[in-house]
C-alpha cells in the first residue's frame, strides 16, 4: 500500500511531549508506519490560538527546530522534501517523504517578510486560520466572524507568489470563497469532510467541493469523530460514506486522505498509522474500485503535488 496523507499535529505533539518520531505512543511514529511501501506525509506546525505575535514566531521556532531535529535523527528513514523531484527522489529510495505546512496563518505575526521567512524553511503549505481569529482571517469557530483581513489579501498574493500551497481548511465560509475569488492557483483543502454527510461547519458544502474540484486541488478525508456521522463503532463506514458522497459529487481525481493524525480524537479503528491498511481494505470492499482506492489513497496527491510543487 501507498499512502499520501495531507494533514498530521505529530510533530507538534513529539515538541510538547518532549518524545521521539520514530517511537511513541502517538497515533504516528515512523515504526508504526514502516508497513507502507511508500509514505509520504505532510507534517503540520500547529499554531495554537493563544500565541500571537511575537509570542507566535518563538513557538514557530520551536515546532520547526524540532521537526529538523527529528528529520535529522532519522535521516536513514525519513527526508525533508521542499520539492516535487525531492518527493519523487525520496520514494525512489524508499524513504519516507515528509513535507513541511503550518496550520495557522498567526505563524506570520502579520508580517508578510515572516511568511517569506517559511517558506525559506521549507514550509510548502499553510493553513490560512487555524479555529480562531487571526492576521490573516478568521476560523470556522468564531460566531458571525469575518473572512480575510487586509493583510490576509496580502498573504494570499503572496503565497501564489511564492508558490506556497493555499489550504482552506479551518476557514469560515466568508474566508472560503474571497480565497476562491481571488486567487488564481490550485487551492486544497488538506482536512475536511462533506457538510452534506456530516452538517458540521468544519466541512465542506457540496458547493466549495466542486470549487476545488474545478480548480484543480485536492481534499484531504479527516478521520476526527466530530466531522463523520455519529457512529463512534465505525469510523472506516464514515470515512467511506464522505468518499462515495466526494466521488457522486465527481471528485475522481480530488479525494485524498487528510487523516489529523494527532490533532484529534479519532473511532478506534480509525485511530493510527497502523490502521490505514485496514481502510483501505474497507474501502475495496465496499465496492471502490482498486484504482480509485489507489488515488485517494496516494496517486491524487502525488499528482497533485508532481504538477504544482
Ligand atoms: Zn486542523
Amino acid at each position: 500500500m501507498r499512502l499520501f496523507d495531507l494533514h498530521c499535529d505529530t510533530i507538534t505533539e513529539c515538541y510538547l511531549r518532549g518524545c521521539g518520531l520514530k517511537n511513541n505512543d502517538l497515533s504516528i511514529s515512523l515504526e508504526k508506519g514502516k508497513y507502507i511501501k511508500n509514505w509520504c506525509q505532510v507534517f503540520a506546525l500547529w499554531m495554537k490560538n493563544e500565541y500571537r505575535c511575537q509570542a507566535a514566531c518563538d513557538y514557530f521556532d520551536g515546532l520547526y527546530n524540532c521537526f529538523l531535529q527529528e528529520i535529522d535523527k532519522n535521516k536513514n528513514m525519513v527526508s525533508f522534501c521542499t520539492t516535487s523531484d525531492d518527493i519523487k527522489k525520496a520514494i525512489e529510495n524508499n524513504k519516507i517523504a515528509a513535507i513541511l505546512s503550518v496550520e495557522g496563518g498567526a505563524a506570520t505575526a502579520g508580517k508578510i517578510e515572516r511568511l517569506r521567512y517559511m517558506y525559506d524553511c521549507g514550509v510548502r503549505l499553510m493553513t490560512l486560520t487555524w479555529n480562531g481569529q487571526c492576521e490573516v482571517a478568521c476560523g470556522s469557530d468564531i460566531e458571525g466572524g469575518q473572512g480575510i483581513t487586509p493583510f490576509g489579501f496580502e498573504v494570499i498574493r503572496e503565497m501564489e507568489n511564492l508558490n506556497m500551497i493555499i489550504d482552506v481548511s479551518h476557514l469560515n465560509d466568508i474566508g472560503f470563497y474571497e480565497v476562491a475569488e481571488n486567487t488564481t492557483k490550485p487551492f486544497i483543502a488538506t482536512h475536511s469532510n462533506s457538510r452534506t454527510i456530516k452538517n458540521h461547519y468544519r466541512n465542506l458544502t457540496d458547493d466549495q467541493f466542486k470549487i476545488i474540484r474545478d480548480r484543480k486541488g485536492i481534499v484531504g478525508l479527516n478521520f476526527y469523530d466530530a466531522f463523520l456521522p455519529d457512529n463512534r463503532e465505525n469510523g472506516c463506514d464514515g470515512a467511506f460514506r464522505n468518499l462515495y458522497h466526494f466521488l457522486e459529487l465527481g471528485g475522481e481525481d480530488v479525494v485524498a486522505i487528510g487523516a489529523d493524525f494527532d490533532g484529534a480524537t479519532m473511532c478506534d479503528d480509525l485511530s493510527g498509522i497502523d490502521k490505514m491498511g485496514a481502510l483501505y481494505e474497507h474501502f475495496l470492499r465496499m465496492g471502490i474500485s482498486e484504482s480509485n482506492v489507489k488515488k485517494v489513497f496516494f496517486d491524487n496527491s502525488m499528482e497533485f503535488f508532481a504538477r504544482v510543487l
